[in-house]
């Protein structure tokens, strides 16, 4: 398990090796606000506790934190890991059947990459829709592909502790905390 690193404003900025997350304490350049009670780090010189959650001393200016480029791994997560034809989870899927990024008007009729023309689909009903739209292969689609909040995208897909979990509850609010819903691990 990580460290949730903040920024100096606790705006929670990325998960970080443990290892790193003590040198920066040591270095002066965070402070701990957590420590994973279980863990200790030995360093040459002296035993720590390990930090779980840590704050940047000085304030890192993060001009583009959550690009907006659509990748397969958060794709899957805003529809849920599930086929949008036919509603299939990926602990559904069998043999070497697998999950797919569909473009709703194929790229080769100019559909471009936008999330409202991308869904999640399983590899049969993307290769029964082969190089259709939905209407033209009468497939219906189960919901309208929106662009995705991205602050409760980038915190659902990674795992954080429930002790991680209030930190970013406490900078986004309580909706972000229920889209981590099914990932929050148990601390
Ligand atoms: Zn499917």
């Amino acid at each position: 398990m990580g460290c949730l690193a903040l920024n100096a404003s606790y705006e929670p900025l990325t998960i970080v090796p443990q290892k790193r997350a003590v040198r920066l304490v040591l270095d002066g350049k965070a402070e701990v606000l957590e420590v994973d009670g279980s863990r200790r780090f030995r360093s040459a010189r002296r035993v720590l506790p390990c930090p779980s959650v840590i704050r940047l001393v000085r304030y890192v200016h993060v001009p583009f934190r959550f690009r907006r480029q659509v990748t397969n791994t958060f794709l899957f997560a805003r529809d849920e890991y599930s086929c949008q034809y036919c509603g299939k989870h990926s602990g559904e899927l069998r043999g070497r059947q697998f999950l797919t990024r569909d473009h709703i008007l194929p790229t080769s009729r100019g559909g471009r990459n936008t999330w409202d023309n991308v869904v999640t689909s399983c590899s049969p009903c993307n290769n029964r829709k082969g190089n259709r739209t939905p209407r033209e292969a009468g497939m219906d689609l189960l919901t309208v592909p929106r662009e995705p909040n991205y602050v409760h995208l980038v915190w659902a897909v990674r795992r954080v502790t429930a002790i991680q979990a209030k930190y970013v509850r406490m900078f986004y609010g309580e909706e972000a905390l229920e889209a981590l819903g099914g990932v929050v691990a148990e601390a």
